[in-house]
């Protein structure tokens, strides 16, 4: 392993490769950030002083059954601009994720290909952080779904499970997208965000009601 090859294997680069250890059955490869790294996460400032570092481990692309990992001395930094002591940024990793961006990708396009569990199984995690991943992925795909040539909506309300709780699904009439999703049924939806509410002049409107 080095520099090169974690930057074209794992999309990892700023960083300099220091040695390789096994623990567990995992490979572990010991990086550390390199001297550009070294600011303040908030405003960028380079003029901040160390104050010691905390050792994090990050999920990396597996090798075959092997797992990855890195495992990153990240500094701590005083900035005396922002007057914070915070720990920089670490650079191939979303903030507060135990894996790399990489490793998210993989984890998605998997989930193209199989069930959730079976991607849980094959990579050694935990169904709900595939889950996680997965939801990401979907709200910010589809979270805010373009109105801009809804005109015919259909509305429809759905029951959960066994119990009294309901939801209202309003789907664009062409192409059977969902648009909107609100707790409850009837008056109980709250206005805000329906596509009905931000587009008064939609046309046609098919409306089914939940029979119970
Ligand atoms: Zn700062």
């Amino acid at each position: 392993m080095s520099t090169s090859i974690l930057y074209h294997s794992q999309g990892i680069s700023d960083y300099t490769y220091q040695r390789t250890f096994y623990e567990g059955g995992a490979i572990i490869y010991k990086i550390n950030p390199q001297s550009r790294l070294i600011r303040c996460p908030i405003c960028g400032c380079r003029e901040v002083s160390p104050r010691g570092s905390v050792r994090r481990r990050i999920m990396l692309l597996p090798t075959g059954t092997h797992k990855n990992y890195a495992e990153v001395n990240i500094p701590r930094v005083y900035c005396p601009h922002c007057n914070k002591l915070r720990q920089i940024k670490v650079v191939f990793a979303d903030e507060q994720r135990s894996y790399s961006r990489t490793f998210e990708r993989y984890v998605l396009g998997l989930c193209e290909l199989m069930p959730i569990q079976d991607v849980s199984l094959h990579l050694g995690i935990s169904w709900g952080t595939v889950k996680e991943i997965h939801k990401r992925r979907l709200v910010k795909k589809y979270g805010s779904p373009s109105l801009k040539w809804l005109s015919s909506i259909a509305i429809d309300e759905i029951s959960i499970g066994a119990g009294h709780h309901y939801l209202t699904v309003v789907l664009n009439l062409e192409n059977g997208a969902v648009v909107f999703v609100g707790d409850g049924k009837g008056s109980d939806i709250p206005a805000v965000g329906m596509p009905v509410a931000r587009r008064p002049r939609l046309e046609p409107v098919c409306w089914r009601i939940l029979t119970t």
